[in-house]
Parts: structure tokens; C-alpha cells; sequence
């Protein structure tokens, strides 16, 4: 890469970046351009490109340092011309913010440094040139701190331990016998910055840097650190960010919210980014700097009088004293106010989307500093891109393609039981930062919260695949800080006593759509103890508690939810998407509950009803071990005679659920052992049911046993080698489809043979289907239409898919095997591997949830072209898990499938994503 511009400069309506640069400006920088060429008060500064830190980590830090020197500089004196100072004079000192700022938004994983310029000789000068000794050394002890911890990695030893600087801080107070920051006189942060510039001497071995520039590249040098920083890697592979894309560092003249009571800084939204409500709702703090607000160490004030009004109710403050303690800015800063509302409104109209903002006013001058598209929950995101669609902002496609087919999850996920609610206690109210219900044991730390989430909860009942839930819990914080991204992770939802609705907190729950309330005065949590006290009761680690992130309930123990109510919104948003797309989405459904389930939402067919699950359930799985162990064709044949009804009335359940959609059943898969017993007690129950001595099944059990399950008897070669299993699927199939005839039901049967690798196994299947049907239809004098069709699954059945369809009616990918055997890892053993192939960059993503589009990919499209060849209106569509993911659905619609076919729950997603897919092409 040769790159010739680094830096680009932004001030006084004048920008050489805008808003179309994202990928080179950041975000950050790429809207501080745009603000500046619409009119926007910006201060000036400049923006060092994404590509330096691509640069920054080839050529290391010399070197880039040294290429960037001519630029910066020239870029400095530009803002120092525009604010009439000098960057590291003593007299007339320009101070700046350096902060980090990608391409995608990551709020708090990376480092800001506020205050820059400032050393012993300037911070006198920027007393004398304010007036404001106070406020000049608050500053430079704010500056000293934040580049201890940032840049000269002043951390403290042991993590349970409180930071370095902190840790003086408190000491201070404790000699002087003061409680609060605010209380410490001008002599006070003189010691405190001599006992910080002590520390950082004796922790690192170095004097604080004095020199300006010196300081300057330090704080470039560790924003580009902190983009491979632990909370930010993490981050980037939650929200699948690339590493590639690198952050840029934005240097900007310094404006001071904390220069007294004219003074204010805070962070507004130009909709409500939880519920999507079209109102202007933010909090700010007057003589404050923005880290105050963001890092939720105090809980803000709301910007308008209704916010403030919603507030107060919620807080059970009376209006009273509202207005004199905690009055909106709207009430408190009038002028102000009405200026900010308009840039909102501005900024929303000119950006079109939903705008999270960041501003300062120094003593009463207003001044943007950020906007960006903000981040939403689920419900807010479907919300505003109709809101925006009604109100003729936005177009119908760019409606659907600004969701994010994923995050429709959020809203069918589970809520509180009104009734449950009503019985339940609450024990205390915070904010609603970010909608959902959750129950589960309180943790204190992210470490907890993630450790405790992967243990079994030996209390809960077992799932319906007889597997135990894992613990379920909620972590509990004072505040909480990006290092915490591992435990919101895995946590059901989160809750603290401070911080508010925009603190960090906050802004990356709502991004991960995990319940989260905020900012619960009421709370006592000691850290040391594990206990939260609330109005004298103690909750300990362990005890349950539930989280209301709509309205900022917290309540004693577990309170029962239910599913999703879905509104009229879901709903046009599904209609539309049905308008744009060109593939179907079928579900994957083995029980008239998951059919329905589908059929709800939207489902027009079934992709994959497994038959296995069918056999586990009571007298069926007797009857199917009988099957197994029976000598010869005819004891399986008695054995089968006894599922025959049971399946029959399975199916008969599925196909009235799926009201006429049609109906892919594929015959028995998995290896015959799977289903028989493995332990003495269980084969002893068999030995006695079947009336054997126990070692005539132990012997039987052994000899099932095989190397290699997964690539031995299943599939096609179950029904190959035990003709009479199909002749029973076929007959339950096909039996059920003529009795739902009767009562007027149409079904439209399609029979899938599973694991095919050979013509000919598929068409020995066929024969036996064929006949089977046959036969029935001549005893019962009735018929039905029924297809026949192979799953394609191994590499060999792709490579000859031509010869294949030439009798096969249909393809289904079944990319779950299709992926295990072109990769030759096995589905099951994965996780030994994977999380280093992951981190090694040897894969980009776990190939079994994310379509390997360059190779298992190009099977599938290989396979649908050579099947087309003989049989042109073959129908094709995917059933693997990867028919749920977005970009293997779009992947599918490039490649013409049919459709694509995925658990219920995913059928919305699916369906979104189609449509999406179908208009990138437009
Ligand atoms: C597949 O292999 O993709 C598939 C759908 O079948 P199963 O997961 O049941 O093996
Ligand atoms: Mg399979």
C-alpha cells in the first residue's frame, strides 16, 4: 500500500473528508467533516486515516510516526490559526482531544485522551487565560490521569484492586476530610497532580512527557494500540467487524464543558433508540466533561422537559423538585436547548436515520462533537425504519434494508407473564435502558457472569432434548465499564446502581439487544461482600432476581414470561419483505407445535421434518429398539408394524398444522445405536420387555457399535440395508396424507432420501418408495400426489447431481454435512479446534454456522446448475443451519435456490434476508 495523504483536516465550514469516507475517516471522522460542510458548529481538528493504522501495524510505530510528522504538524497550526492559540504555549495554550473512531461504531472498547497540551508551565497559562485556576487544574489533573491510564498503562496490580490514581484521589479526600471530587480546593489538585506524576515515575520508571508533541504521539500511537486492545477484539467479533479495517485517531481543538455553571456537556438521540418513539431524549451535565456522562460515574439530567417529566415520575420525584434540583436543559438552558434541537432535526433529516450525539457547550457556546447513526434495539430498529418509511423520509427498500435481519430476534424472544407481573414484588426502580425481560442469578464481575453462564443449573428441569439448561444470570455492577463486554455477553441482563440512559452501559446492551435497567439509585452494592442491599434487604450472589429493560422494574426471585407479542410493524415488515423477495423460507419442524410455530410466522412449507426424534418418546422407543434388535427381516417388520401408527399420527399432526404448504419428510437418518440403550439398567429393561436374557442385548448393542458413526450406517444406507424402515416411513407418510384427504386436508407429501453418494443408492429408495406407495393406493383405492427427492449432503452426490436428478424430483442441501465432509471436520468435534483456528485467522468463521460460500458454496451451486441441466424445474433449497443466517441466505438466493428452510424462530430473519438479497441485486 502506498499511501500519499494520512491526514485530513476539518474547521470553520471547511472539510477535505465527508460523510461517504467512512471507510478511510471512521465514522467519527467522516461525520465531523459532513457537520462542518452543513453548518454545524464543529470545533476544528483532523483525522488521521483508518489505513495509517493498517500502516501503523506493518511498518511499526518509528516509522509511522516519522510519515505522519509533516502532515500533523501543518494540521496543527490550521486549528491553531482557526482558534487563535498555540498548541504547547505557555501564554495563549491550544489544548486537544485525541480519540479513536472506526469504521463501525464501538462505543467505549477504545481509547480517548482529553486535556492534551497541558504540562506545569501551561496549565498556569490557561489560569491566567481563563481566570479560573480551578477549573485550569482540574483539568491538568484529568488530563495527567486519563494519559496514566490510557497511554502510560497505569493499571492497577491486581484487578480487584482500585486504580492507582483513584486510590491518591481518595487518600486526598480522606487528609483534607472531604467527600466529594467538587470539595477539593485548588491546592488540593496541585497535590494531586504531583502524587499522580509520582506514581507514573515509580510504576514506569519515566517522567510525565511535558512536551506537547511528545504527549500528542504518545495518544495517537495508544489509540492505535487500543484497536488490539482485549474489550475491543471481543467486540469486533460479536459484531463481526473485521480486524483489517483498523480505527482512525481524530485530534480536535478542546472545547470545555466544565468551565462552571454556563458550561454543560451531554449525549442526545434524535429518537428514542430503545422503543423507536419519535422523540428527542438525551442527558447532559452542567460543568461536567463528556467522559462524566459516558462513563456513567454520574447519573445526567434529562435534556427535555417531557424526558425530565418520565423521569421524575419513574424516580418519584415531585414536579417541585424537578424543576429546582433536576430541571431539563430545555428549562435550565433555554436558548441552548432550542439551537441543539434544531441540529438534531438538522442532522436526522440530512443523515436520514435515527442520530446519537455527542456536544459540549462552553460557557453558553454550543459545539457538536460527534453524530453518528445510533445504536438501537430490535424493537427500536423496526420501529423507526417504519416511522421513517410513513413519514416519506426513507423508501421502501432502504426501509428494508436498514434492518438487521439478526436483531428480529430480539423481538420474539420471550416477555413477562401479565399475570406473573402482577403477583411479583418490586423491589426497586432504574432506568429502562434496554428493553426485554430477564431472570437469573445475581453475579457481581463480567468474570462470573461468563464463568457461571457456561455451568449447569442442577435446579432446572431438563429441556426437551433431555439436555440440563445452563445457569442463567444477571450480572450486577455499581457502574459498568467496557472491560465488562465479556459478561453482558453472557449474562441475561444486566443492572447498576449508577449511570445513565446513555452511559456506556446502556448504548452497548441496547446494541446487544440484552435487557438491561440502569442507574438504580436504590441499590448498595459491596463487591468485597458479593451482597446487594436493597431497603434492608440482602441479595447475595446466587439469590434470583428479574429485570424489567421496559419500564426499570427490578423484582425479588424468577418471574414467569411468555412468548412475544409481535405488532403491526413486524407484520408490514414481513408483508414488504414478501414483496421484494424471489426466495421462499421454508421451516425445519418435526412437531405440530414447531410447524405452527412456523406457519405464525410466515413459513410456507416444510424444508426438513426429521423423523428421528419422533421415535424417543414412550412406547415408540420400545418399539423401535424391538426393531433393532429383532434377528431377521420379520421380527423388524413386527416391531415396525408397531410404530406405523404412532408415526402416522405424527405426521397427520404436522400436515394439518402446515394447512396445505408442502411437506418435506426425510426418511430415518442417524445411526441405528443411537437408539438403543448404552447402560445395564437401561438394556436390562429391554431384556425384560423383550422376554432375552440381558447379554442377548448387550451383544447386539456391542456389535451396533462402529468406529466412526457419523460416516458409517446412517443416511440412505440405513433404508438400503432395512428396506422394511422405509416401507414403514412411506406407508405413515402417505397413510396420513390420504386419511387428512378424507377429512378434506390437502397436504402435499415429499419424500427425502437422506445421505445419498450414489445413483443408485437413491434409486433402490425410490423403488421401495414407489412400490410401497403403490400398494396402498390399491388397498385403500385412493391416491395422492407425493414427490421423491435426495438430500444432497456428501461431496459425490453434488459432483454427480446431474445424473442424480435425472430420477431424483428435488435437491435439498443438507450443509451441515455438506460442510463437515468438504472441510473433513466432524459437527461434533469442532470445538477442540475451532476457537484457535478462529483466533489464527485460519478461518474467518465457524464454517457450520456461516456458509463456506468458496468451497461447500460452490458444491451447492455446482450441484443446482448440473441438476437443472437434466431436470429444469428441479426444485432446490437449502435445510442445513445455515438456511437462518443472513449472509448464507443471500449467498442462496444468488445461487437460485428455491428457498431456504430454518428453525421457526429464524423463519422472520430468513425472510428479511431474502428480501435483502433480492434488492442489492436491483
Ligand atoms: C444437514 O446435514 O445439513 C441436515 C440438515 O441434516 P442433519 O443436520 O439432520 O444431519
Ligand atoms: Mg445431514
Amino acid at each position: 500500500m502506498s499511501i500519499t495523504k494520512r491526514v485530513y483536516t476539518f474547521g470553520n465550514g471547511k472539510a477535505e473528508g465527508k460523510a461517504d469516507m467512512k471507510n478511510l475517516l471512521g465514522g467519527k471522522g467522516a461525520n465531523l467533516a459532513e457537520m462542518n460542510l452543513i453548518g454545524v458548529p464543529v470545533p476544528p481538528g483532523f483525522t488521521i486515516t483508518t489505513d495509517t493504522c493498517t500502516e501503523y501495524y506493518q511498518l511499526g510505530k518509528d516509522k509511522v510516526v516519522e510519515l505522519l510528522k509533516p502532515e500533523v504538524e501543518a494540521a496543527i497550526a490550521l486549528i491553531e490559526k482557526l482558534m487563535n492559540s498555540k498548541f504547547g504555549d505557555v501564554e495563549n495554550p491550544l489544548l486537544v482531544s485525541v480519540r479513536s473512531g472506526a469504521r463501525a461504531s464501538m462505543p467505549g472498547m477504545m481509547d480517548t485522551i482529553l486535556n492534551l497540551g497541558l504540562n506545569d508551565a501551561v496549565v498556569d497559562g490557561l489560569t491566567r487565560k481563563t481566570g479560573n485556576a480551578r477549573f485550569a487544574w482540574d483539568s491538568y489533573r484529568r488530563f495527567v490521569q486519563m494519559y496514566g491510564d490510557v497511554v502510560l498503562g497505569m493499571k492497577p496490580e491486581n484487578k480487584n484492586d482500585i486504580d492507582p490514581f483513584e486510590e491518591i484521589i481518595e487518600e486526598v479526600k480522606e487528609a483534607k476530610g472531604v467527600e466529594l471530587d467538587t470539595d477539593l480546593t485548588v491546592e488540593d489538585l496541585k497535590e494531586l497532580v504531583t502524587k499522580f506524576k509520582a506514581a507514573v515515575k515509580k510504576q514506569t520508571g519515566k517522567d510525565f512527557p511535558e512536551s506537547a508533541y511528545e504527549q500528542l504521539w504518545g495518544a495517537v500511537c495508544s489509540v492505535f494500540d487500543s484497536w488490539m486492545n482485549d474489550r475491543a477484539i471481543l467486540y469486533r467479533k460479536m459484531e463481526g467487524i473485521p480486524a483489517e479495517w483498523g480505527t482512525a485517531v481524530n485530534v480536535q481543538a478542546m472545547v470545555f464543558g466544565n468551565m462552571g455553571e454556563t458550561s454543560a456537556t451531554g449525549v442526545c438521540f434524535s429518537r428514542d433508540a430503545a422503543t423507536g418513539e419519535d422523540q428527542f431524549i438525551g442527558e447532559y451535565l452542567i460543568n461536567a466533561q463528556g467522559e462524566d456522562v459516558v462513563a456513567g460515574i454520574r447519573t445526567p439530567q434529562q435534556i427535555t422537559k417531557l424526558g425530565s417529566q418520565r423521569w421524575a415520575e419513574l424516580a418519584g420525584v415531585s414536579e417541585e423538585e424537578r424543576r429546582s434540583k433536576f430541571p431539563s436543559m430545555e428549562e435550565a438552558m433555554p436558548e441552548i436547548y432550542k439551537e441543539l434541537d434544531a441540529i438534531q432535526t438538522k442532522l436526522e433529516n440530512h443523515y436520514r436515520d435515527m442520530q446519537d450525539m455527542e456536544f459540549t457547550v462552553q460557557e453558553g457556546k454550543l459545539w457538536m462533537l460527534q453524530t453518528r447513526s445510533g445504536k438501537r434495539t430490535g424493537a427500536a430498529m423496526v420501529k423507526i425504519a417504519m416511522d421513517m418509511l410513513r413519514q416519506g423520509m426513507i423508501d421502501e427498500k432502504t426501509a428494508l434494508l436498514r434492518l438487521e435481519p439478526n436483531k428480529l430476534d430480539e423481538l420474539l424472544h420471550p416477555i413477562f407473564d401479565k399475570e406473573a407481573l402482577k403477583k411479583a414484588t418490586v423491589i426497586a426502580k432504574g432506568l429502562a435502558a434496554s428493553p426485554g425481560a430477564a431472570s437469573g442469578m445475581i453475579v457481581f464481575n463480567a468474570d462470573d457472569a461468563a464463568e457461571w453462564a457456561k455451568q449447569d443449573d442442577m435446579e432446572a428441569q431438563l429441556d426437551a432434548e433431555g439436555k440440563r439448561p445452563k445457569k442463567k444470570v444477571i450480572m450486577v455492577r455499581i457502574e459498568t465499564s467496557p472491560e465488562d463486554l465479556a459478561g453482558m455477553a453472557a449474562a441475561e441482563g444486566i443492572l447498576t446502581a449508577r449511570g445513565g440512559m446513555t452511559s456506556h452501559a446502556a448504548v452497548v446492551a441496547r446494541g446487544m439487544g440484552k435487557c438491561c435497567v440502569s442507574g438504580a439509585g436504590a441499590l448498595r452494592i459491596d463487591y468485597a461482600a458479593k451482597t446487594m442491599e436493597v431497603d434492608g434487604k440482602i441479595y447475595k450472589e446466587g439469590d434470583y432476581i428479574s429485570l424489567n429493560g421496559s419500564n426499570g422494574d427490578i423484582y425479588d426471585g424468577k418471574v414467569a414470561t411468555k412468548e412475544a407479542e409481535l405488532d403491526s410493524d413486524f407484520a408490514e415488515i414481513m408483508t414488504l419483505s414478501d414483496k421484494y423477495t424471489k426466495m421462499a423460507v421454508r421451516t425445519n419442524a418435526d412437531t405440530p407445535k414447531d410447524a405452527k410455530k412456523a406457519r405464525e410466522f410466515g413459513a410456507v412449507g416444510i424444508g426438513l421434518c426429521r423423523t428421528e426424534h419422533m421415535f424417543f418418546e414412550g412406547e415408540k422407543i420400545k418399539a423401535m429398539r424391538e426393531m433393532i434388535l429383532a434377528e431377521n427381516a420379520e421380527g423388524r417388520r413386527v416391531a415396525l408394524e408397531k410404530i406405523l401408527p404412532y408415526q402416522q399420527a405424527d405426521f397427520e399432526g404436522i400436515f394439518e398444522a402446515m394447512e396445505g404448504c408442502p411437506v418435506t419428510v426425510r426418511l430415518l437418518d442417524p445411526p441405528l445405536h443411537e437408539f438403543v440403550p448404552h447402560d445395564e439398567k437401561g438394556q436390562q429393561e429391554m431384556a425384560n420387555a423383550m422376554g432375552v436374557d440381558v447379554k442377548v442385548i448387550k451383544q447386539r448393542v456391542d456389535a451396533l457399535h462402529e468406529q466412526n458413526p457419523m460416516l458409517g450406517h446412517r443416511g440412505a444406507r440405513l433404508g438400503n440395508t432395512y428396506p422394511e424402515i422405509t416401507e414403514m416411513q412411506t406407508k405413515a407418510i402417505l397413510g396420513a396424507a390420504l386419511k387428512l384427504k378424507k377429512k378434506g386436508v390437502k397436504t402435499m407429501p415429499e419424500i427425502m432420501v437422506p445421505l445419498t453418494g450414489i445413483l443408485y443408492e437413491f434409486l433402490e429408495q425410490e423403488k421401495v418408495i414407489r412400490a410401497t406407495a403403490k400398494k396402498l393406493f390399491e388397498e385403500t383405492g385412493d391416491s395422492i400426489d407425493y414427490k421423491v427427492g435426495t438430500m444432497i449432503e456428501i461431496p459425490r452426490a453434488a459432483l454427480t447431481a446431474n445424473r442424480i436428478a435425472s430420477a431424483a424430483e428435488f435437491f435439498s442441501f443438507g450443509t451441515n454435512d455438506l460442510t463437515q465432509m468438504t472441510f473433513g471436520y466432524s459437527r461434533d468435534d469442532i470445538g477442540s479446534f475451532l476457537p484457535v483456528y478462529l483466533e489464527k485467522k485460519i478461518l474467518k468463521f465457524d464454517p457450520f454456522q456461516v456458509l463456506d460460500q468458496n468451497g461447500v458454496g460452490q458444491l451447492v451451486r455446482m450441484a443446482t446448475e448440473k441438476g437443472r441441466a437434466v431436470r429444469p424445474d428441479l426444485k432446490c433449497g437449502i435445510c442445513g443451519e445455515h438456511g437462518g443466517e443472513p449472509s448464507s441466505v443471500e449467498f442462496c438466493h444468488r445461487v437460485g435456490l428455491n428457498y431456504v428452510s430454518c428453525s421457526p424462530f429464524r423463519v422472520p430473519i430468513a425472510r428479511l434476508a431474502a428480501a435483502q438479497a433480492a434488492l442489492k441485486e436491483d
